[in-house]
């Protein structure tokens, strides 16, 4: 990758950045190009500019995107005709109160399971980081923010419906952006984007998993052979052509299901901590099949934690579907049910949060309740305690609880995997592929091909996205030219 392909220095930029000039199109990530965190994507069509999700970094004292940076570009806020939130993952959403602080929350759109799931998490992640977060890294943000200013303005925000297109017309030159929504089958309500632009299409894929899940009632959208310039995409997996754990879907069902067999014959309890939106629903869903079809024995399933908030989303989408989410099988746990009274027969629980190790969290206490009674049991973790750095983080206390439970690391991919990646961008042949929401393992290298061995579609250019780096597609007759 040549770098002055993708960067202009500070003078250039200005220059560049100037509207009378013809920009036409231009792609800056603000956060979330080479992070898996706090995604928030500036796109201009000439002078139609519209901002794609608002995420939080966690753990860190820049939490936000570099919203400076886009009022400078910009000159204010005022220029965004629309901010389009694509899932209600805290990394695409998080940073949604700044923007109702900015914008007026009409021009805020998402799905509505993405606001009925947002409208219900955001209060409650606030609350929850506040409590875990210390001071320092704080940094006073989330104290400022007031979820009654949320609470209100959440609802009067604009919906989306997959394949609805939306309409903005530029000023300067009359033409129109079209932008159609499409089922990125990540999450439930979670969406993708095509921009249609002066003869040009670009898909914009946000998180994706073209492999249809359970707990998804739609399918995901998949684009047609070469009918793309340019594909925007979920890079999450793409560094990462070989893993430990089965790195294809059905595989890693398999692999669940099998683990939770051998527990119940063994009479093991089993606890499942997850994260309350997309994995939680998704292991419910192998979990309640695989009892309804045999291939386990069928044993009470009790949620709990913030998945039930979440889930009572999910079934009502699945209701508006005319289906059923669950069997009765799977039963929220009822208040006045005691931890040491579920934990007396064979069972499975399905409990947040994802990382066990929180203190005062529900996995938390089932945890340390096995743990000190000594129980028979089994815990499937997305989080691997073997892997390095991992122990460093944690007190002692947490490590010896670690080394005394049985923890079974699996994987159950809510994004692209490497191969679909592959397969997917030789399929449809884009001009250009420009990767974002990706943790880059090794320095960029000069062609993919150093990273993978297959071969790429003559004519295709693959890039990964940096933030605050602006990457110009401007209009040509044929094709897109990237400057
Ligand atoms: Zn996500
Ligand atoms: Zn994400």
């Amino acid at each position: 990758m040549d770098k002055s392909e993708l960067y202009a220095g500070e003078t250039e930029l200005k220059e560049q950045f100037n509207e009378k000039i013809d920009t036409s199109i231009r792609f800056i990530p603000l956060g979330g190009g080479n992070e898996a965190s706090c995604s928030s994507f500036l796109f201009s069509f000439d002078d139609i500019h519209i901002l794609v999700d608002c995420g939080v970094r966690y753990n860190s004292r820049k939490r936000y995107p570099d919203y400076s940076y886009l009022t400078r570009l910009l000159g204010s806020w005022s220029k965004i005709q629309a901010v389009l939130v694509t899932h209600s993952h805290m990394d695409h959403c998080g940073a949604i109160l700044p923007i109702m602080q900015n914008l007026p929350s009409e021009k805020i759109y998402a799905t509505i399971p993405t606001r009925e799931i947002l409208e219900r998490i955001l209060p409650f992640q606030l609350e929850f980081e506040s409590e875990i977060i210390d001071d320092e890294t704080l940094n006073n943000e989330i104290k400022l923010l007031k979820t009654s200013l949320f609470n209100e303005k959440i609802k009067i925000i604009s919906e989306i419906s997959f394949f609805k297109p939306l309409t903005f017309t530029s000023k300067k030159r009359g033409t129109v952006l079209e932008v159609i929504p499409v089922p990125s089958g990540h999450i439930l309500g979670s969406s993708g984007f095509l921009f249609k632009y002066v003869g040009k299409t670009i898909f914009f894929s946000s998180d994706y998993q073209p492999q249809q899940q359970y707990s998804i009632g739609q399918k995901p959208y998949i684009p047609k052979q070469n009918g793309l310039d340019c594909i925007i995409l979920d890079g999450t997996n793409f560094y990462m052509p070989t893993q430990s754990l089965p790195l294809q879907r059905k595989e890693q069902e398999k692999f669940i299901i099998e683990s939770v067999n051998r527990a119940l014959n063994q009479h093991q309890l089993i606890v499942f901590p997850v994260q309350a939106t997309g994995h939680a629903q998704e292991i419910i869903k192998i979990i309640d099949n695989a009892m309804l079809n045999g291939s386990i024995k069928t044993v009470p399933v009790f949620l709990d934690g913030f998945i039930n908030e979440v889930l009572k989303i999910y079934r009502k989408e699945f209701k508006r579907q005319k289906s059923v989410f669950c069997s009765s099988n799977v039963q929220n746990r009822a208040k006045d049910l005691r931890i040491e009274d579920i934990l007396t027969f064979p069972t499975i629980i399905i409990t947040t949060s994802k990382n066990f190790l929180k203190p005062n969290s529900r996995s938390y206490d089932y945890v340390s309740h096995i743990n000190n009674k000594n129980l028979p049991h089994l815990i499937m973790s997305q989080f691997d305690p073997s892997a390095p750095n991992t122990f460093t983080k944690l007190s002692l206390d947490m490590q010896n609880l670690l080394l005394n439970l049985n923890v079974v690391p699996f994987r159950l991919e809510t994004h692209i995997s490497a191969k679909d990646s592959i397969n997917l961008i030789q399929k449809t042949a884009p001009n250009k592929v420009i990767l974002t929401h990706s943790i880059v393992r090794s320095s960029i290298s000069r062609s993919l091909e150093g990273l993978h061995p297959l071969k790429f579609p003559k004519n295709c250019s693959v890039i990964q996205s940096i933030n605050n780096m602006p990457i110009y597609l401007r209009g040509n007759k044929n094709a897109i030219k990237y400057i």
